[in-house]
C-alpha cells in the first residue's frame, strides 16, 4: 500500500518508497545481426582496412564488433567514388527517382526499427525507450519528410532559376544521437542531388554501418553515400579535402570554430550546428507539475548529452521553493541503469571521457560555492554512469552556469521580472534552444520573440519534427537543418530566389556560379527536375 504524504509546502503527493519494485524489462538483443567487423563503406561496398578499432559498449565497457580505421587514402577513395557518381548519374537523376530511393531507405529502417534501436541503446548507452520511441521513429521521418522534397525543389524555393545541387558533401557527425544526426545530414543531401562523405563519431560507428547496409540493400547508386569511420583525424581530413564542397558539421563548438577557420577563404560551403547552454524558464503561472516534467526531460533525457538541453533553469521566484522541491521528489524516481531495460530513465554515459569531463565540471560548481543535489542511486559497477544532478545557488559566474557540461547536470537560478528572465536566459555565449513555461500564450510570445535562440519551445521541451528548421545562433553556430530550411545548406540557389531563410552558410554571401562548380557542367544538366 502507498503512503500518503502531506508536505505543508507543496502538493499532496504519493510516496512508494521500497514498495513498489519494479521487475525487470530487458529488451532482447538477439534480433541484432552484427558482423564482426566493418571496414570502409566507399562505392556500394564494405572495404578492407588496416588497422580496426573496437565499438564498446559503454553500460559494460565490453567490445561490440570492429571498425575499419579509415585513414587519409580513405578518405580520397571515399571522395572520389562519391564525385563518381554525382557526375556520371546522381546529379542528373530526376528528383522523383532519387526520392524512391530515399523513400525506400525510410521504409527499410522502419522494418527494421527494433533492431536498430537495441543496437543504438549497446552502442550509445541510451535508454532503449529514448532509441525505441524517439531517435529511430525520428530517423525514418527524416528520410520520408525529404524524399518528398526531392521533386519539389523549386517549389520549395521559387525564383528566376532552379536550385541547383552543391557536389560532394563531407558530413561529420557525433555520438549523441549517432542514427538520427547521419539522418539529419544524409536526407537533405540525397534529395537535393549531393553525393556524401560521412564520418560517424569514433565512440558509436555501428548503427551506420547497419545502415549502410540498408543503403546497399535499397540498391541507392555506388558512391552517392560513402562511410568512413574513425577519430578526429579523419574528420579533419574530410574537412581540408580539395574536392569536397561542403561542409556539415555538428558537434562541439571548438572543433567548429577549427573547421570555419581551417575553411576560411575556400569556397567550400559550411553549416555548423554546435553547442548550447538552453534556459528552461519556468514563469510562476506555469502549470508547475508539467513544466516540472519539461525540466526533468528538458535535461536528463539522452543522460543530457543534448545540444539543445534545458541545462540552465531559470525560475520565478515566487514559486522556486515549490519547483525545486518538486523536481527533487521527481529526479529521485529516476531510474539510472541497464540502457536495455524498458524501465530504464538514464542510460550510460557514453564514454569515459565524457563522464570524466561531466566530474571535473561537477566538481568546479561545488568548488565555486553551487550547492549539488543528488539522489541516492545504485550505480552498475561496470561500465559509465553519473546519476541526476542539479545545482542551487547557482551564480551567472559559475562555469556550470556556463559551460555545456553535456550530461544529466542542471543548474538552477532564479529571477523576479519577466525583463530579468530575458536578461539572463540571452547571458550566454550560445543560441541554440530554450523553453519558456506559462499559462499566458502572449507572454510565450513576447518572451520568446526577446530570446536569441534558433529553437523555442513554449509549454514543452526537446520536442523534434523532420518539418522543422532547428539550428542556432552566435556560438551554437549557422545554418539550419530540418524542413524547408534544411535543403537550402545543400543547394546553389539562384540570387534572386526569394525565401525567408535564405541566408549564406558560411557567413559571406555565396558568389559560386552554378556553372563553375567543380562538376563543370550547365545549370541545366545539373537542374532538378519535376
Ligand atoms: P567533437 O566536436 O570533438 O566531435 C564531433 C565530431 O567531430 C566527431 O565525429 C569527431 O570525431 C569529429 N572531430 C573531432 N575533431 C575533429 C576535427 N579536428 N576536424 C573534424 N572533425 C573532428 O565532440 P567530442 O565528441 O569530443 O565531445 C566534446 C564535447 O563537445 C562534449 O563534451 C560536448 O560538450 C560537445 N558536443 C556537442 C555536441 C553537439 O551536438 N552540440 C555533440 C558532441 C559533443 P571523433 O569523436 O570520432 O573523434
Amino acid at each position: 500500500m502507498a503512503e500518503l504524504e502531506t508536505d505543508a509546502d507543496t502538493a499532496r503527493e504519493l510516496l512508494f518508497g521500497d514498495r513498489w519494485e519494479y521487475a525487470p524489462a530487458p529488451q532482447s538483443a538477439d534480433h541484432v545481426r552484427l558482423e564482426d567487423r566493418y571496414g570502409p563503406f566507399i562505392d556500394g561496398r564494405f572495404q578492407e582496412a588496416d588497422d580496426y578499432f573496437p565499438s564498446i559498449n559503454p553500460a559494460s565497457e565490453e567490445p561490440i564488433a570492429e571498425i575499419g580505421l579509415a585513414d587519409e587514402a580513405t578518405v580520397d577513395r571515399a571522395v572520389e567514388a562519391a564525385r563518381h557518381a554525382y557526375e556520371a548519374h546522381w546529379r542528373d537523376l530526376p528528383g522523383t527517382e532519387r526520392a524512391k530511393y530515399i523513400y525506400r531507405i525510410g521504409r527499410m529502417i522502419k522494418e527494421k526499427s527494433r533492431e536498430f534501436a537495441v543496437l543504438e541503446s549497446m552502442d550509445g548507452g541510451k535508454p532503449i525507450r529514448e532509441s525505441r520511441d524517439m531517435d529511430i521513429p525520428l530517423v525514418a521521418a527524416h528520410f520520408f519528410h525529404y524524399a518528398g522534397w526531392a521533386d519539389k525543389l523549386e517549389y520549395a524555393l521559387p525564383g528566376p532559376g532552379r536550385p541547383q545541387s552543391l557536389g560532394v558533401c563531407g558530413q561529420i557527425i557525433p555520438w549523441n544521437f549517432p542514427l538520427l544526426m547521419a539522418a539529419w545530414k544524409l536526407a537533405p543531401a540525397l534529395a537535393t542531388g549531393n553525393c556524401v562523405v560521412l564520418k560517424p563519431a569514433e565512440t558509436t560507428p555501428l548503427t551506420a554501418m547497419k545502415l549502410a547496409e540498408i543503403i546497399q540493400e535499397a540498391g541507392l547508386p555506388p558512391g552517392v553515400v560513402n562511410i568512413v569511420q574513425g577519430a578526429g583525424a579523419v574528420g579533419e581530413a574530410i574537412v581540408e579535402h580539395p574536392d569536397i564542397d561542403k561542409i556539415a558539421f555538428t558537434g562541439s563548438t571548438e572543433v567548429g570554430k577549427q573547421i570555419q577557420r581551417q575553411l576560411a577563404g575556400s569556397e567550400k560551403r559550411l553549416t555548423l550546428e554546435l553547442g548550447g547552454k538552453g534556459a528552461n524558464i519556468i514563469f510562476e503561472d506555469a502549470p508547475i507539475d508539467q513544466a516540472v516534467k519539461g525540466i526533468v526531460d528538458g535535461i536528463y533525457f539522452n543522460q543530457g548529452h543534448v545540444c539543445c538541453a534545458g541545462s540552465r533553469l531559470l525560475v520565478q521566484e515566487s514559486v522556486a521553493d515549490e519547483v525545486i522541491q518538486k523536481l527533487r521528489h521527481r529526479i529521485s524516481t529516476l531510474r539510472v541503469g541497464d540502457p536495455l531495460d524498458k524501465n530504464t530513465d538514464i542510460g550510460a554515459i557514453n564514454s569515459r571521457q565524457q563522464l570524466e569531463k561531466i566530474r571535473r565540471l561537477v566538481d568546479i560548481g561545488e568548488q565555486e560555492g553551487a550547492e549539488k543535489f543528488q539522489p541516492e542511486c545504485d550505480l552498475p559497477d561496470d561500465g559509465f554512469w553519473f546519476p541526476p544532478t542539479f545545482f542551487t545557488s547557482v551564480t551567472q559566474s559559475h562555469r556550470i552556469a556556463q559551460e555545456e557540461i553535456f550530461g544529466p547536470v542542471l543548474s538552477v537560478t532564479t529571477f523576479r521580472t519577466p525583463e530579468e528572465a530575458i536578461e539572463r536566459a540571452n547571458n550566454t555565449e550560445y543560441g541554440l534552444a530554450s523553453g519558456i513555461w506559462s499559462d499566458k500564450g502572449s507572454k510565450l510570445f513576447s518572451i520568446s520573440q526577446a530570446l536569441k535562440n534558433g529553437v523555442i519551445w513554449g509549454n514543452t521541451y526537446n520536442k523534434f519534427d523532420p518539418a522543422s528548421p532547428f539550428g542556432g545562433y552566435k556560438e551554437s553556430g549557422f545554418g539550419r537543418e530540418g524542413g524547408v530550411h534544411g535543403l537550402l545548406p545543400y543547394l546553389e540557389v539562384p540570387s534572386e530566389s526569394w525565401h525567408p531563410q535564405n541566408p549564406p552558410t558560411n557567413g559571406s554571401p555565396s558568389t559560386k556560379p552554378a556553372s563553375s562548380t567543380s562538376a563543370g557542367t550547365s545549370p541545366e544538366q545539373r537542374a532538378d527536375d519535376t
